[in-house]
């Protein structure tokens, strides 16, 4: 830990004397962690009070845990090594359902009690955010004194205020913290089962109120979202990150990020020139740009211009193949980008109608010669299989793709140099909670592992393709996790005493997951989050679902820039720029126009349906319907 640490360029130490404590934890390892842009965002905003000192700590490698476990260690934080249990508070960062798991691991070396009724006087205070806390947090709710729901920048300093002005003891602190928005204590709440499992009731006690609503960040511009702490051992720990805004409105019927992050806001390039000017100034050389879609920046020619004004390189994770322009596949191209990353997600157009990803074969083909005529040499691209309406022929025709992209890849760039690799990354769809797809079932990991074998047999003939991908069960237990309800919780109270080994939990559990898993669900059944409100309208949700089923053409064009000021002009639905159809609403969402008139003057929507990114670790940012297991995650999203 101390050579991570030594390695670091920025990290925060600060004196303990009377200070607020609070331990900010990533729970996986410091690699996976670090690149993580909310973590390291929260732990500067934390340290920018004066009275708060924030350290964070990691999941420990895995020789590390034994030898912790072999000393009786409790797991400790970076900067002053520090135990858990010196801190106030916890803060647990989740952006991966899997690593409810580590979470309670963690709890349990540093001999916390895992549920939060068995908590004592003594004990930090134990508090989650992150992703994971405004999707389902039911799961792990059991083990939380209370749960950040919404985006942290602000919330973050409502909770220090609040401790420091009013801490006498846990209940009447967590009784103050119910007055919050975004504030979730589940203790405070009842959750009754029928008798066929279904969850029938959510009885609020006391001060806590029925619906807990999601915090949303209002002016992006007044808080700055980039990464301070540098480290060779992180995957993205040599560039400075930078995030362009949040939310997405494409709608991608899959993808958790585009619909709790609404509505769109986007910093103004005024205020990330500033930005990228002081990083430059503080001696970076390479910027990452990050947000759930950043080829959709309304911008991103000013902001590339800016990068390269202030002399830095640019790197963006991954591309919409629809956005991919000539000038920005050029900057990437100077930036050194050695492998660029579209993201099809399905081997058909009907399929990607169905998941409303509007990416033609043509334009994921045309980005291919993009791709050779700027020398980039390796193409990366993202699929997911097992979602709705999947067919064998759409899962055959993730092979057939792939020989068709290799038609156009196989030239020699204008250098004479030839292709590189193409490589399929392919992750299994997991339904997740307010979605179109959150009724949906998990295909299961025998059909998917009958899938990858079909597309792996297509391509075997290829030399430079290669196939990457994830364990099927791993998905499975993802699916388990973002849609249970607190009687999940026994399982990972099971899986934590056996120090994480899942497998054997679920032979221990009484539960079944396939309840929870393989089942589809019916519109009027009640979900175990349905006393969040994270801005998401299930009406909305409803015409989707039925719409993918439809198969209903979806839009394309690539969200223009939208109009200068979008007073009264946004679709109520979006929060994003209304297409030009006076007085018919907003064409891609369907939802009425508040102010048709004005929306005339705006550009396309940029609910069009098209991209997808999910919950996926293999990427500058994290993706959120298709299963996770890989080691980065600099955001909360990724599309291609
Ligand atoms: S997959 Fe990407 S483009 Fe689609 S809604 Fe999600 S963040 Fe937006």
């Amino acid at each position: 830990m101390q050579s991570l640490v030594a390695a670091e360029e920025g990290t925060i130490r600060k004196d303990w004397g009377g200070k607020i404590a609070i331990a900010l934890v990533y729970p996986n390892t410091y690699t996976v962690g670090m690149s993580n842009l909310g973590f390291q965002t929260i732990y500067w905003h934390l340290n920018q009070m004066p009275d708060v000192v924030c350290e964070r700590a990691f999941l420990p490698d895995p020789e590390d845990l034994d030898e912790l476990r072999r000393s009786g260690t409790a797991p400790f934080s970076l900067e002053s090594l520090r135990p858990l249990t010196d801190f106030h508070m916890i803060g647990f960062s989740v952006t991966f359902e899997g690593d409810y798991l580590n979470v309670l691991r963690l709890l349990g070396l540093a001999g916390i009690p895992l549920r939060a009724r068995d908590r004592r006087a003594q004990d930090p205070l134990v508090m989650m955010g992150g992703v994971c806390a405004f999707s389902n947090p039911e799961p792990v709710a059991p083990f939380m004194d209370f749960i950040a729901v919404g985006e942290g920048e602000e919330l973050a300093r409502e909770i220090v205020a609040a401790y420091r002005d009013d801490f006498h003891d846990r209940e009447t602190f967590l009784d103050r913290l119910t007055a919050l928005d975004g504030i979730y204590v589940p203790e405070r709440y009842d959750v009754v089962s029928d008798a066929d499992g279904f969850v029938a009731a959510v009885t609020p006690r006391a001060s806590a109120r029925p619906i807990v609503t999601k915090r949303r960040l209002r002016d992006v511009n007044a808080f700055e979202t980039i990464s301070l702490v540098k480290t060779p051992n992180a995957e993205y720990g040599h560039m400075a990150l930078l995030e362009v805004g949040k939310g997405c409105g494409r709608g991608c019927r899959f993808c958790l990020e585009g619909q709790v992050y609404r509505p769109v806001r986007h910093r103004t390039v005024d205020a990330l020139r500033e930005t990228v000017k002081k990083l430059a100034a503080d001696g970076a050389t390479r910027i990452g740009l990050v947000g759930a879609c950043v080829s959709d920046y309304p911008w991103i020619g000013d902001l590339l211009d800016a990068v390269q004004d202030a002399g830095m390189e640019v790197s963006i994770s991954s591309i919409r193949a629809d956005s991919l322009s000539d000038s920005l596949a050029s900057a990437l191209a100077r930036g050194g980008h050695r492998t660029l990353t579209i993201a099809p997600e399905a081997g058909t157009d009907r399929l990607r109608r169905v998941i409303r990803k509007a990416i033609t074969d043509e334009q994921i083909l045309a980005a291919c010669d993009l791709v050779r005529h700027r020398g980039i040499p390796n193409l990366k691209t993202y699929f997911m299989i097992g979602q709705p309406t999947e067919t064998l022929e759409d899962v055959e025709a993730i092979g057939e793709l792939a020989g068709r992209m290799l038609d156009r890849l196989r030239v020699l760039d204008p250098t004479g140099k030839p292709f590189g690799r193409l490589t399929l990354s392919i992750s299994s769809f997991v339904p997740k909670p307010w979605t179109p797809f959150q009724w949906a079932r998990f295909d299961g990991a025998d059909s998917l592992a009958r899938k990858l074998d079909v597309i792996k047999k297509a391509v075997r003939r290829f030399s430079n393709v290669r196939v990457l991908h994830e364990n099927p069960r791993e998905a499975a237990l993802q699916a388990l996790l973002a849609r249970g309800d607190r009687r999940v919780a026994d399982f990972l109270e099971i899986a934590a005493g056996f120090d994480g080994d899942w497998r054997r939990a679920l032979r221990e559990w009484d539960g079944d997951p396939d309840f929870y898993t393989t089942r589809t669900r019916t519109i009027d059944e009640r979900m175990p989050w349905d006393h969040f409100d994270v801005g998401v309208k299930k009406a909305g949700l409803v015409r989707e679902w039925e719409r993918a089923h439809a198969e209903e053409p979806v839009g394309a064009g690539a969200p223009r820039r939208p109009a200068a000021t979008r007073a009264g002009g946004g679709c109520a639905n979006l929060g994003a720029p209304s297409p030009t159809r006076s007085g018919a609403g907003c064409a891609i969402c369907g939802s009425p126009s508040p102010t048709a008139a004005t929306s005339a003057a705006s550009t396309a929507c940029p609910k069009r349906n098209t991209s997808g990114c999910r919950a996926r670790r293999s990427c500058i940012s994290r993706k959120s319907a298709g299963s996770s297991t890989s080691s980065s995650r600099w955001a909360s999203t990724r599309c291609g």
